[in-house]
């Protein structure tokens, strides 16, 4: 499996793309850090998501230094309230600018969005869960998805797959896919009702995405796995997802955790040239 996130400074804000979709030349993103913004407290300081209670114009300041940072224009972003479920949302060009400047206009109860339309930055915020992208470099469509865990065991990441076959005839072999950072296996722990909902959902694989059970019950999740399985199992290939392997939690210097107490969200924004 690759792990080709490339990591950048810019103007003091870091942030990571993905190789095997920087090589298409077909889209601009990137998914933030925490580093380079001016919110304070509990959001310092490149806190994106405008649904937080982070000052507003805050927010927007941070949201136009990284749109500024990857070149676009902070008005194409489009980004929906996320609310741990599978829905999946197709955005045209009706939608651009929604949630962009003011939590009003978000796209309500959606978790993954996708679209054929040049210029609409898809985006979506984290603190811990799964950032999945999507790029089919053939039909030339795009999505992002939101997998914390109940996403995870929601399939949503599979379900997109399955979204862009019909919207757009994706094949899923010709899908890039590449799994961002977020909680990894080494810190995230889970009680016996998470486990119980994962060995349902994966039975031929809870095994391996399930380790370190304790006394208590509790034990840890890999959700980068329980992502990956179920990508492969609809006819994404291996070869073709990128694995970050960057966890929030361990790298707290640099990217938003809310496990570990910071109320900030990075965003993932990719967007068809
Ligand atoms: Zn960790």
């Amino acid at each position: 499996m690759p792990t080709s996130f490339q990591r950048h400074v810019k103007k003091g804000i870091e942030y990571y793309t993905i190789s095997s979709f920087e090589e298409t030349g077909l889209v601009i993103h990137g998914f933030s850090g925490k580093s380079g913004g001016v919110s304070d407290g509990a959001y310092n300081s490149l806190n994106l998501s405008i649904l937080t209670e982070d000052k507003l114009e805050h927010v927007l300041e941070n949201r136009r230094r990284f749109a500024r940072v990857l070149g676009i224009d902070p008005a194409c972003l489009v980004g929906a309230h996320q609310v741990h479920r599978d829905t999946i949302y197709k955005v045209t060009l009706k939608d651009k600018g929604r949630g962009a400047f003011d939590p009003e206009s978000v796209i309500p109860a959606t978790d993954a969005l996708m679209t054929n339309e040049p210029g609409l930055a898809l985006t979506a915020f984290f603190a811990d869960c799964v950032p999945v992208f999507f790029l089919d470099p053939v039909k030339k469509v795009i999505a992002l998805a939101h997998a914390g865990w109940k996403g995870t065991v929601a399939k949503i990441a599979a379900k997109t797959v399955k979204a862009l076959a019909e919207a757009y005839g994706t094949e899923p072999q010709d899908l890039l896919v590449a799994i961002g950072p977020s909680i990894g296996p080494c810190h995230y722990e889970v009680d016996r009702p998470v486990i119980e909902k994962v060995k349902e959902a994966f039975p031929e694989y809870w095994e391996s995405l399930i380790t370190g059970l304790k006394e208590d019950g509790h034990a840890q999740l890999n959700l980068w796995q329980a992502n990956f399985y179920q990508l492969v199992d609809t006819g994404v290939l291996p070869e073709n997802i990128t694995l970050a392997e960057v966890c929030t939690y361990c790298h707290q210097d640099r990217l938003f955790s809310h496990r570990g107490g910071m109320a900030g969200r990075q965003a993932a924004i990719i967007m068809l040239k």
